[in-house]
């Protein structure tokens, strides 16, 4: 097929965007390959990634820009190279769309920092095509990076997962979240929940949700957990000294009391940032890290096997997300409820 040929997308043509801006409109897809689905999308997640991009958060973003990355849909083409998938299967495509899968952290199952890795939009291919994501109602993506979705996931159930879901699942498991561990998540959103969520399905003992207030409280127990720890009361942190084996932080902002959250891990404990603040990390002296033999780490998404095993993991255990859905057709109203923190706990846009 011609290079030329068109599909439909909500576009981001300033910063500006962000404020229920987007533009309904034709774009040009990367050029079609041999190793290329084309996707029917039927629904797509809505990210605070893609807030901070629209805005040009995290610095200049490449406009035009097609955010969304927590895609579902149905393959409608594929290449000659495709074996794994059929016409008509029901499929996910998360926030990176292609890694060299050649290399050594793609061949360890790292493929999130493989140096050749293309995101699903604000990103380029290497022959130069723009990397468009999923407020569209046709997306192209590599199949390496599409995966099946289980048949017992509903699409706005799954669709989320591909990368709120997926970037709690992959630090939790890597740092031992299960049975006698005592995990506590940082920030109650879209990600947030889904650390509660996955944190129980993988068998830790106790899970608590570490907010800013008890506003989310009753929530919180219904996803399973143990209770929530706010940080706005004064000398919160005293009563849970060195309770914690691990730590996911979701904080979608820098102002947050690092200090404190490290002081409730136990010796040899792990913090674990997936939020991506677009203010600078908040200063810190040595002495929480050194005392308390505490690590502070980071983590982007997940591998391509995490995000399969966490499907299924899905599919067989009941996870589910809370989701609140609208047609794509109305994106401009939800940006704005997303920004103005109303999702609970993730918007999910339907074609
Ligand atoms: P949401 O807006 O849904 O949730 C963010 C949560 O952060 C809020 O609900 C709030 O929880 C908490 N929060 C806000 N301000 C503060 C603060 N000052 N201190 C502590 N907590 C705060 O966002 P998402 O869950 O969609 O995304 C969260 C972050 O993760 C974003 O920065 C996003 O860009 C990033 N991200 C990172 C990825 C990665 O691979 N590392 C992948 C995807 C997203 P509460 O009200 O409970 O305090
Ligand atoms: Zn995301």
């Amino acid at each position: 097929m011609p290079a030329t040929e068109e599909f439909t997308g909500w576009v981001g043509l300033d910063a500006k965007s962000v404020e229920g801006n987007l533009v309904k409109t034709t774009f040009h897809p990367k050029i079609f390959s041999d190793d290329d689905i084309d996707i029917k999308i039927s629904h797509c997640g809505m990210c605070a990634s893609d807030l901070h991009t629209l805005r040009s958060g995290w610095g200049p973003t490449s406009y035009p820009v097609i955010v969304g990355h927590e895609i579902v849909g149905t393959v409608t083409r594929k290449g000659k190279n495709v074996t794994q998938f059929e016409i008509g299967d029901r499929v996910g495509v998360g926030a990176q769309c292609q890694s060299c899968l050649t290399c050594e952290d793609c061949i360890h199952d790292n493929e999130p920092y493989c140096t050749e890795r293309v995101f699903t939009y604000n990103d380029t291919f290497a022959n130069g095509d723009v990397a468009y994501g999923g407020y569209a109602q046709e997306g192209r993506y590599p199949a390496s990076f599409a995966f099946k979705i289980p048949d017992g996931l509903p699409s706005e159930i799954a669709a989320p997962m591909m990368c709120g879901g997926i970037t709690v699942y992959s630090p939790l498991k890597r740092n031992g979240a299960g049975p006698g561990k005592t995990v506590g998540i940082v920030g109650i959103g879209g990600l947030g929940h889904f650390g509660l969520l996955f944190a129980k399905a993988l068998g830790s003992d106790k899970v608590y949700a570490i907010s800013r207030s008890k506003a989310k409280e009753a929530d919180v127990l219904a996803m399973g957990a143990e209770g929530i720890i706010a940080t706005k009361e004064p000398g919160w942190s005293k009563t849970w000294t060195r309770k914690f084996d691990l730590i996911v932080s979701t904080a979608n902002n820098a102002d947050m009391p690092l200090a404190d959250y490290l002081s409730i891990l136990k010796p040899g404990g792990r913090f674990v940032q997936v939020g991506l603040p677009e203010e600078p990390i908040p200063q810190l002296s040595f002495g929480p890290l050194v005392m308390s033999n505490v690590s502070l780490l980071g983590s982007l998404l997940g591998s391509r096997s995490e995000i399969a095993e966490m499907l299924e993991l899905s599919a067989t255990t009941g996870v589910k997300s809370w989701v609140q859905t609208y047609p794509m057709e109305e994106v401009n109203k939800v940006l704005e409820l997303m920004d103005d923190g109303k999702a609970k706990y993730r918007f999910v846009l339907s074609n």
